[in-house]
């Protein structure tokens, strides 16, 4: 395992030979059920525990391919993480109570502090992928992490675009967006006190929604108790609209971004959360295809107006 850099697109890929090799579950099984292997019996609410087939680690091996400084290489230092969700098996993020959304949201917390402690962890990512479609092979409700040795390319790129337009005009461009998007009010899906959800003027999915907290914070780390209720709250909202638009527990990809975690002051960065939803419509798949992926442009085959009202209009109960 090393990770190997792209020269071209100028990115770190994570090359793991062995997790190719993970092997099948038998059916019916759920590791991640209470009394199983490593799953104490009783006493957790929501649990982290490392990956057991890691892409990255924090004692990796020296890389075994050879390198230059063309191909350049490096060991896959970081680590990866499980995040249960509940001891129950037979739920979801949006089947489950305010209160335990929030214990959820507390264990990120308590995560991204942890790991914003190492050192070598510059960049901590939490994310969930749920559904089948998505890829996910185990059911029990869980989420991951990935705490990189470097700053990931899209993260990047929202750096680089903030940190210019607080140079230029002194303040901070999420800000502006949530004020915008508020003021024009048409892809605005829901708010609370702390939250608003909305899909931005330049969503990329169909249903890719973006949930901010409207008071100024780098990180899950700086959310008083009472703001990391209203996220729970806000949460929970947009994932039951999610379940009751086209009447199925909805696949997702959902990804947390916060400030890197290398040392360095991002006064100029704003956590939200991002989701990625697979379908279009009831049936239909939105795919990512040669546009999207080859030329790294994206296509909306509806209006993000259209799509929020849509949203809007869902129960959030
Ligand atoms: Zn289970
Ligand atoms: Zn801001
Ligand atoms: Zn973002």
């Amino acid at each position: 395992m090393e990770l190997r850099w792209d020269p071209i697109l100028r990115q770190w890929i994570i090359v793991s030979g062995k997790r190719g090799e993970r092997p099948l579950l038998p059916e019916g099984f759920c590791p991640f059920c209470p009394g199983s292997e490593e799953m104490p019996k009783t006493d957790w609410t929501v649990l982290s525990l490392p990956n057991r087939f890691p892409a990255l680690r924090p004692d990796p091996p020296p890389p075994e391919v050879e390198y230059d400084r063309l191909y350049r290489c490096r060991p896959s230092k970081g680590a990866c993480e499980i995040i249960i969700y509940t001891p129950q098996h037979n739920t979801t993020l949006a089947e489950m109570s305010v209160e335990d959304i929030k214990a959820v949201i507390d264990l990120w917390h308590q995560r991204f502090e942890e790991l914003d402690g190492r050192d070598y962890v510059k960049y901590v990512f939490i994310f969930e992928n749920k559904g089948r479609i998505i890829g996910v092979t185990l059911d029990h409700p869980h989420g991951q992490l990935y705490a990189f040795p470097f700053i990931p390319p899209l993260i990047k790129t929202e750096l680089e675009s903030s940190k210019r337009y607080w140079k230029r005009t002194g303040n901070c461009l999420f800000c502006r967006v949530i004020t915008k998007e508020k003021d024009d009010g048409l892809r605005v899906v829901c708010e609370n006190e702390g939250f608003i959800c909305f899909l931005p003027f330049f969503a990329h999915w169909p249903y890719g929604v973006h949930i901010y907290p409207k008071r100024h914070v780098e990180a899950i780390t700086d959310l008083t108790e009472d703001e990391r209720r209203m996220f729970a709250s806000i949460l929970k909202k947009v994932l039951k609209k999610f379940d009751n638009l086209l009447d199925m527990s909805f696949p997702y990809m959902m990804v947390l971004h916060q400030r890197p975690t290398d040392g360095k002051a991002y006064p100029y960065y704003h956590f939200h959360v991002e989701f990625y939803p697979p379908y279009r419509e009831k049936n239909k798949i939105k795919y990512f295809a040669s546009v999207e992926t080859g030329a790294g442009t994206v296509t909306f085959d509806y209006t993000p107006e259209m799509k929020a009202e849509e949203l809007r209009e869902s129960p959030e109960s």
